[in-house]
This record gives structure tokens, sequence and C-alpha cells, in this order.
């Protein structure tokens, strides 16, 4: 079987970096969200837990009951409010007002304000009208968080959410007399904004990428020295030689230009793998060529070796398939095997 192995020193690595920009491990809510980004979430949660990590990020509730009892809080991301009960130490996220007038009474809550992605959350505006619901249906308000639309890119668009969150900070600093609420957290940026910024003045960050070794920012944060996490496997299932001028798999879009070994490996696009067509040349981790198309179980390499690491970085894959590192690791099956590398 395919398999996947985790980088111990690596993600240890990508928790100091993290740290030395937050200032301590108990700042950061670690985005465990959708498997750990394809790594894996019993796996990842049990060592960040054991690193010292506190607080975790997920999707829906199903992800949030099989991680709870190793952090202090669990924030939900994007669950449904008519699937919503109150659960200790799990906290969910408001994404709307429609939503808060579902919401079962004594929910610990995030509030998602809207500060310009126009994605999830409430406007600016809406924000009086959220703390009085708030209010009326006894909510346990945990933190009031926003998400950048471009963190990672250098322009005036993040500066400006920025502002408008320190806004809200402020408005609801205001309203929270009128409503009789708590003091709250506050929380706004993810790996990219975490990252680019000297002087982090949350309470909490949401990191996900950087975690797991990859950053999206220009080539001038080319010094922030994250190292992937994850790297993946495949086994031998059969060795043959090629002649020159045969072709291999669907298509025969690969022709042999000399004599050559060809290697049918267990890794195909139904475990996740993106589909190459066979167009554009792509290597291995050891530099070997991957011939023609992939099929659904199966990808052909030019190897001999019973074991291959097909990536040890998905940028490698995410720049042939112009797509972002996220995309490649999160579609990778849960059926195959996770582990983390023992030396
Ligand atoms: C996924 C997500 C994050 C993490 O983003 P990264 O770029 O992976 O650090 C943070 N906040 C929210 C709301 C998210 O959906």
């Amino acid at each position: 079987m395919s398999y996947i192995l985790l980088h111990k020193e690596n993600l240890h690595n990508n928790l100091e970096i993290i740290k030395s920009k937050l200032g301590s491990l108990d700042k950061l809510f670690a985005v465990l969200k959708d498997n750990a980004y394809g790594h894996g979430l019993l796996l990842m949660a049990e060592e960040l837990s054991k690193y010292g990590v506190k607080r975790a990020v997920v999707r829906d509730v199903e992800e949030a009951l099989s991680i709870k009892e190793l952090f202090l809080d669990v924030l939900v991301l994007s669950e449904h409010p008519q699937n919503i009960t109150p659960i200790s130490n799990v906290i969910f996220t408001i994404n709307s007002l429609e939503s808060l007038k579902l919401i079962p009474k004594n929910t610990k809550v995030a509030l998602k304000v809207d500060t310009g992605m126009h994605r999830n959350g409430i406007s600016i505006n809406e924000l009086d009208a959220a703390c009085k619901l708030i209010s009326a249906s006894s909510l346990n308000l945990h933190s009031i968080f926003t998400h950048f639309r471009s963190a990672d890119e250098i322009d005036a668009n993040f500066f400006w959410q920025r502002d408008n969150f320190e806004n809200i900070k402020v408005k609801y600093n205001e309203l929270k007399h009128k409503y009789s609420l708590k003091d709250v957290f506050f929380h706004s940026c993810n790996s990219a904004a975490l990252l680019r910024s000297n002087h982090f003045n949350d309470d909490f960050a949401r990191v996900g990428i950087a975690l797991y070794g990859y950053h999206t920012l220009p080539a001038s944060f080319k010094e922030i020295n994250l190292k992937p996490v994850l790297e993946l496997f495949a086994q031998k299932i059969s060795q043959r030689e090629l002649l020159f001028n045969e072709r291999i798999g669907y298509g025969g879009k690969f022709r042999a230009n000399e004599d050559m070994t060809s290697s049918v490996y267990d890794l195909g696009y139904a475990d996740g793998l993106f589909r190459l067509n066979g167009n554009k040349e792509l290597k291995t981790t050891n530099g070997s060529l991957i011939l023609g198309r992939t099929s659904m179980d199966s990808i052909s390499i030019n190897s001999s070796l019973d074991g291959i690491s097909v990536f040890n970085n998905a940028e490698v894959w995410a720049k042939h398939f112009d797509t972002i590192s996220y995309e490649i690791l999160v579609k990778l099956s849960p059926k195959i095997k996770r582990s983390f590398y023992k030396k």
C-alpha cells in the first residue's frame, strides 16, 4: 500500500517559528480542519497536544468530537446551525445573524465578522444586533474574529481589513456595556498574516498551512524556514523493461527514447493524487521521471526501487498543476496509512 510519513522534527521546526511570532504557543489555534490538511487529524492532534499546543480549529462537529479531549478549546468553523448543541470546550462559529437565532442557549460561540472578504460573517453594521441577540439568548461568547482575503499579497487590502478589525474591537468594547456582555478574545491572523507581521497584537492566531511547512508569501519572505511535514510514498507492484520507442499507459503518452526500466506503483488518482496527463514532465523526490498518465490505482515511474517517495514537498506538485499546496495535500485520501517517520 502507498503510505504517508510525517516528519516530526519538521513539524517542531515549524512550531518554533510560529511560536517566535506569537510569543507563546498559548496564543495558537492550530488549524486541523479537513483531516489536518490531509496529514491525519488524530495523528497531528496528538503530537501538537504533546508539544504543548492547547487550542485547535476544525471544520465540523465530527472533527471536534474526535479531538476535543486533547485541547482546552476546539473552534468549529462551519457547522450548520441546526446541527449545533452545546458541547463543553467546543466553540461554534456564528457566520450570520440568521444562525444566531437558531443556536441553542448557552452554546459557546465565536462571532465571525466580515471585514472585507465578503464570504462568511456578519457585517460591521450588524454588530449591535448580534450583541443584542447574543445577550438575549445567553450565548457564551468566547471571541470575535475575522479572516483576511489577501494576507499573502503585499498591497493595501490587508491593512484596510486590519483597520476594520481594530474598529470592531473598539465597537465591541462599547457594546459590551450596553448589553452586559463580558470581555472577549480577538483573532484575525492566518499563517500568511502572522508570518508577515512584526508585532502580533491579537489574543490568538489561527495557523494552518505554516504548521505543515508552507507559506504563500512573495519570494521576499524566503528567509522563513518552514519545512514540509508530509512525505508521500508508493510501493512497487511490477517492473518491466521498456524498449526504445515503446509507449506506456493510457493514450501511450510516454514514449521511451532509449531502453529503460519502468515500474508500476500502487498509487493513483483514486487516492487523491492529482492526475498527470503526460503533457509535462514531473519527477519524484529522488529525480525519477514519472512516465505517462496517472491511472486510477497506479502510476508508472522510471525506477526499480521497491518503495519510492513520490513527493516530500507538495509545492512541486502545486506548481505543476497551477494550484496551491493546500489542495495537493488536502485531497490525499484518508485511506492512505499515515504515521510519523521513525529514525
Ligand atoms: C483555513 C483557515 C485558517 C488557516 O489558514 P492558513 O492559511 O492555512 O493558515 C484560518 N482561519 C480560517 C477562518 C480558515 O478557514
